[in-house]
């Protein structure tokens, strides 16, 4: 007889900030089973195209499994963990001694875990004392946390799923959810057929997130702010306002609504400048101010822009204006990308903030000094992610850790990136794959990042739902945890005594307490009812959403409906938003806008979703696509190959004409990059503008022209 096969390990989606449950059982040859979790909230036993693959993406095909150094030829050869881990630690030091703290930086990942996060952040802000660590959140969500951080004084999602099952209206701005949170959009296709809620998209890509609404705006790039201050203004003047909840919760109305109305006068200046029918507008309009159960999701295409945190305020402003927030139904929603962006800006991992989401003020500084015992606490915010590569390409960044990304394919102007990175003293990449584009940028040291399955840890995703990712296979090769790597330099540094955590629980349980640590209210991050957890409880622990003030509850599903911001008046803000104005506008030798986003099937930059031929097979290569009437103008044959090119480089890419874009602009997915197709890193093409606020870089549109090859 067969012995029985082990119970089901419970954990968590690696992949997109929906944060589903999954069940995982090993299948003896090194992969595994994997189906959904039915008792977890996000997903309720579904799963999308990527999460059902997870079991296809586990062999040990590319994976890095021992440390490696550069030796004296400048070949990168095997090594032992203490020598690799003596390597960093003396560069660090080293460097920080001759050149001050602010000589060194960390890039992460919201692919790590909170754990991994918390100490990487503790060792950088804490004791290095830089506020260099930055993320590659900073170009998923920065804008929504400015926006929040503005709107409510902290960076809070109002908010949780089962909105999007009670809503009436869903506004979806900027995302093709459908494509990029499956899980949730099926929750919202379902609201709309069982219930017969409303769906808008507005994205100036038809998409597959459209063709299941009622109605899209297909408006011009960068006007959204545009959109949602008419919007504004019409509900003003339609006498749609929660005037109970302006009096009682709210601040700046007045300033607010006059630069709404300054703004978009009227519907007619509203679809002008969004080049949208007016009629389109007017419904949209009629149908906000009618429908109080209303939710505005929001995801790349508002944050990934050089207004991004305006657009998140402006949307924000007509929430807070009718009162439709923190009540069933209701609400703006940011839908965060990676699993844990959220996680790691609850424990720092942002460079303008310190862990718990307390800024960089005197008496949160202070409070970190006694919570960790660590004099050298950074006192002022660190360099965002584009002005941080600016920095090592100017020599001012002098040793570089980057953890479990891959910018040299992600960030604007890769190109740049990879130059800069082989101009530095010491590069150290940890990550889970080798043969990556930044694993190809001459590292000094290579260190092995356990993966997904192999390690343990938590996530919160995009509802503030704290959930487990548990292992349930080997370590593959010599691989560690990222928090385990992170401890030992830190150790190796001097810190000993603050890095001597045995396990991810000591580490989660620090978390907590620091959350807790000092808080009379005025904070909005308290998961101090989870500091006791012992090792077993850590190890059960059921998803669960913050905040938890009391052990056993679960005590935030939904915030601020009837007020109680974390602002010093405990009032919200309206944000007073400025004219948007692209970054970057078309010309005579740069005709088109080039766009960039996602396709269902594949993950960030493919090290994981490549593996697997099923998610191949939805679109297996490179493309860009462009409106028929373009596609006629520039020569270009549906599914020939065509070159496009913007002032920072070009790519080749197979031809898709689509009626599905609007004229004058183009799209190609993020995923390719050297290591997986030539000539094909979108990043490389991407113009350097941000926000000024958040910091985030513009996307979605850089001049560009095509041509066919
Ligand atoms: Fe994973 Fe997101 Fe798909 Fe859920 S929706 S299975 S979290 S990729």
């Amino acid at each position: 007889n067969a012995p029985p096969s082990p119970p089901p390990v419970k954990t968590t989606c690696p992949y997109c900030g929906v944060g589903c449950g999954v069940l995982a059982r090993p299948d003896g040859f090194g992969g595994a089973q994997v189906k959904g979790d039915p008792d977890h909230p996000a997903n309720f036993g579904r799963l999308c195209s990527k999460g059902s693959a997870l079991g296809e993406t586990l062999s040990l095909d590319g994976r890095l499994l021992h440390p490696m150094m550069r030796n004296g030829e400048g070949e990168l050869v095997r090594a032992a963990w203490d020598d690799a881990l003596d390597r960093v630690a003396n560069g660090f030091t080293e460097t920080v001694a001759r050149h001050g703290p602010e000589s060194v930086a960390f890039y992460a990942s919201g692919q790590l875990l909170t754990e991994d996060y918390y100490v990487a952040n503790k060792l950088m802000k804490g004791f290095i004392g830089s506020g260099n660590i930055d993320t590659n959140s900073r170009l998923c969500m920065a804008s929504s946390v400015a926006g929040h951080r503005r709107a409510f004084g902290s960076d809070t999602v109002p908010g949780c799923y089962e909105d999007l099952d009670e809503a009436d209206l869903l506004v979806l701005v900027g995302s093709n959810a459908a494509w990029c949170h499956p899980i949730l959009h099926q929750r919202m296709a379902k609201n709309r057929r069982e219930r017969g809620a409303r769906m808008v998209v507005i994205d100036p890509r038809a998409t597959p997130t459209s063709d299941e609404a009622d109605l899209l705006l297909q408006i011009a790039p960068g006007m959204d702010s545009v959109l949602f201050c008419g919007l504004f203004a019409y509900l003003a003047d339609k006498g749609a306002l929660d005037r109970a909840f302006l009096r009682d919760h709210t601040a700046g109305y007045a300033e607010g609504l006059a630069r709404a109305r300054h703004i978009a006068p009227d519907i007619d200046a509203v679809a002008e400048r969004c080049e949208v029918p007016r009629e389109q507008i007017e419904t949209f309009f009629s149908w906000f101010a009618e429908t109080d159960r209303a939710v505005t999701l929001y995801s790349q295409g508002v944050n990934q822009s050089a207004q991004g945190t305006d657009k998140v305020n402006a949307i924000i402003n007509c929430h807070l204006a009718t009162g439709r927030i923190g009540k069933p139904g209701t609400g703006p929603f940011s839908l965060t990308g990676q699993p844990n962006a959220m996680g790691g800006r609850e424990v720092g991992g942002l460079a303008n903030q310190l862990a718990a989401h307390m800024d960089f003020e005197p008496e949160s500084i202070a409070r970190m000094r006694r919570f960790w015992n660590a004099p050298n606490v950074a006192e002022r915010p660190g360099l965002k992610a584009v002005e941080l590569f600016e920095a090592v390409a100017q020599g001012r960044i002098k040793a570089l850790w980057i953890m479990a990304t891959n910018p040299v394919v992600s960030l604007p102007r890769a190109d740049a990136v990879q130059s800069a990175l082989r101009q530095l003293d010491l590069l150290v990449v940890s990550d889970v794959v080798s043969g990556t584009d930044t694993m190809m940028a001459s590292p000094h040291v290579v260190l092995p990042a356990a993966g997904w399955g192999e390690k343990d840890g938590t996530v919160t995703n995009s509802e503030r739902r704290i959930s487990r990712q548990r292992a349930f296979l080997p370590q593959a090769g010599e691989a560690k945890p990222d928090w385990w790597i992170v401890s030992e330099v830190a150790k190796r540094m001097g810190f000993a005594d603050a890095f001597d955590y045995a396990s991810p629980a000591d580490i989660f349980r620090e978390h907590a307490a620091l959350t807790g640590f000092e808080n009379d209210g005025t904070r909005d991050l308290d998961a101090s009812g989870l500091a006791a957890l012992s090792d077993d409880d850590y190890a059960r622990c059921d998803p669960v959403q913050w905040p938890i003030v009391k052990a056993g509850t679960d005590g935030g599903k939904r915030l601020f409906a009837s007020g109680g911001f974390f602002t010093a008046d405990r009032r919200a803000r309206f944000v007073a938003v400025a004219d948007p104005k692209l970054a970057a506008t078309p010309g005579r030798l740069l005709p088109l806008l080039l766009n960039t986003g996602r396709v269902r099937d594949q993950w960030h930059t493919m090290t994981r979703t490549g593996k697997s031929p099923r998610l191949g097979a939805h679109i297996g290569e490179p493309y860009v696509a462009i409106h028929p009437k373009d596609a006629e103008t520039y020569d270009i044959a549906h599914g020939g190959f065509a070159r496009i090119s913007t002032l920072h480089g070009s790519a080749v890419l197979r031809a898709e004409v689509s009626e599905a874009q609007r004229r004058g602009e183009i799209f190609a997915p993020i995923h390719w990059s050297a290591a997986t197709a030539s000539d094909a890193r979108i990043g490389a093409l991407v113009q350097r503008s941000y926000d000024p606020v958040s910091g985030q870089p513009e996307m979605k549109a850089t001049q560009a022209t095509i041509a066919p090859v």
